[in-house]
């Protein structure tokens, strides 16, 4: 019998509930997509295409790692986020909805148009750092990473968006040399113990990128410990935290000299930004 776009995102839709992947339905189009080769438009408006032999093959190679529970993004080696489409591979986190939050806590942070000096401790994809200045036309970025094989991704992240001439990436460890305007960070928030019962998607991603030691707030300690030496004047600071963790964080940054703003929560009501500013 042949397969029809129709069929085909059907009979995908049933494999990927019966593996538990979060969004079936989504998936299964977004794959026949990519690998079949159409559009969106062609699957709605011409719904009973038949399939070749060749498309069939390709959709099912793709499938077969999605049912797998590989995330999505990295099947398809791209994810957008804010703004701006990036390319993503396991060497970087994926960009999370969440996030979209410290991005706009950082353009409130910057007056629109005037020059700024930003940096993305722990940068990844570029995601956020190249999401603030695709914005900010006036302001450039540092980003660091401890990983050489995240940055390569983020530097041909920031060539595609046309962004390269005003940032830069180097291995780093949580600080950086130079003062910004802004400092900003999604570090690893997740303790240890909780990582082997996470979605099997999350194991693809970079260990690296999620694992926040014992209690999940190491890398605040080394952040908020650095903050002080790289805020210039009048600088401001946005990082991301996990859920229940903006109280720990926001006594560390005081117990440094930061001052504090209200921490903002995201869509599901979670603390999740917490930003303030140098001592002055
Ligand atoms: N928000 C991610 C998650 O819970 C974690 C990212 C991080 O550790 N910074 O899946």
């Amino acid at each position: 019998m042949s397969v029809t776009l129709v069929s085909l995102w059907t009979s995908l839709r049933r494999r990927f509930e019966a593996v538990g992947a979060d969004n079936p339905v989504t998936d299964a189009r977004m794959l026949i997509e990519a690998g079949a080769g159409v559009s969106r438009l062609d699957i709605v408006t011409d719904p009973y295409r038949e399939l070749s032999t060749e498309q069939l093959a390709a959709v099912e190679a793709l499938v077969i790692r999605r049912e797998r529970r590989e995330p999505i993004a990295y099947i398809l080696g791209r994810k957008a986020f804010w703004n701006i489409e990036l390319a993503v591979g396991p060497e970087v986190l994926i960009p999370r909805p969440e996030t979209e939050l410290l991005v706009e806590t950082a353009l409130d942070l910057l007056p629109s148009n005037a020059p700024a000096r930003v940096l993305d401790l722990g940068v990844g994809s570029g995601a956020i750092l190249l999401s603030v200045l695709a914005e900010r036309q006036s302001a450039v970025g540092v980003g660091i990473d401890k990983s050489a094989s995240a940055l390569e991704t983020a530097a041909a992240n920031a060539a595609a968006l046309h962004l390269d001439g005003r940032v830069s990436f180097r291995e780093g460890d949580w600080t950086a040399d130079g003062r910004f305007d802004l400092v900003l960070s999604n570090p690893p928030y997740i303790r240890s113990g909780d990582l082997a019962a996470l979605a099997p998607e999350l194991h693809y991603e970079p260990r690296m990128a999620l694992d926040g030691g014992e209690d999940g707030l190491d890398a605040y300690r080394a952040i908020t410990c650095a903050l002080p030496g790289l805020l210039g004047p009048n600088g401001a600071f946005a990082l991301e935290v996990g859920e229940g963790q903006a109280d720990a964080v926001a006594e560390m940054a005081e117990v440094v000299g930061l001052t504090l703003m209200p921490h903002r929560r995201d869509l599901q009501g979670i603390a999740r930004v917490l930003a303030g500013r140098g001592a002055g």
